[in-house]
């Protein structure tokens, strides 16, 4: 094979275990920052189920609030009732004191509701409560674990990097600036074989001639279709 073109293919190999490092790095620091934001979401779920349950004893309390003010009064109303003048008062104290009763029963009825929601809000809000506790913890094993592989990520991208350097001595200029050109724009492999007049990059067939070329390795031969570099090892 060619000189140039086996210098190239190494290039080209030292760049594809650097993309996959890379690639590795990404993929990494997005699963950190997925589970961090999970962690966000259940902590805002947690705010506004702590505050509903909040807000449901406050009620709660309020309830039971009201059901010892109409009790006091009954009370009052009954006290009364020892100190009535005729029938018509008592009849009316008493009529007075039935309907207090009615009032009870009903925010009775209302304060006891009010506690069990505060129960079932208190409940849910203990659940995304458990939910935060298990994803910090999450965070935290995730940010460690990734800590390790990132620092061995990062030795070995910039090993990759020097060993990059050291596959760009000796290639000239032209064929380098190509190689490096084609790769900034994000086409990947940069170099392609050309099997039986097929382009291997994007399957478009090329002449004779331009396989020619490609096999000679005299000049830089570019697929006019996908733009990648053509190489050819047998004619
Ligand atoms: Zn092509």
């Amino acid at each position: 094979m060619n000189e140039v073109i086996r210098k190239l293919l190494l290039l080209q190999e030292t760049d594809r275990k650097k993309r996959d490092v890379e690639a590795k790095l990404a993929a990494g620091g997005s699963r950190v920052d997925a589970v961090r934001a999970k962690l966000d979401r259940h902590r805002a779920l947690l705010d506004e189920a702590s505050r509903k349950a909040k807000e449901a004893g406050l009620i709660e309390r309020q309830k039971f609030g009201q059901v010892d003010e109409v009790e006091r009064k009954i009370r009052d109303v009954q006290l009364l009732l020892n100190r009535a003048s005729s029938n018509t008062e008592y009849a009316n104290l008493k009529k007075q004191i039935a309907g207090m009763g009615a009032d009870r029963s009903i925010l009775e009825e209302e304060a006891l509701q009010q506690a069990t929601l505060k129960e079932q809000r208190e409940r849910e809000a203990k659940v995304e409560q458990d939910r935060v506790a298990a994803l910090t913890v999450e965070v935290e094993r995730e940010q460690a674990t990734w800590g390790e592989d990132r620092k061995s990520l990062d030795a070995e991208l910039s090993a990759l990097g020097a060993a990059r350097e050291a596959c760009r001595q000796g290639i000239a200029p032209t064929w380098l600036d190509r190689y490096e050109r084609i790769l900034a724009s994000g086409r990947f492999p940069v170099l392609v074989p050309v099997v039986e007049l097929y382009c291997q990059g994007c399957m478009m067939e090329h002449s004779i001639h331009d396989v020619t070329r490609a096999f000679q390795a005299a000049e830089v031969v570019v697929c006019k279709s996908c733009q990648r570099m053509m190489y050819a090892e047998t004619l």
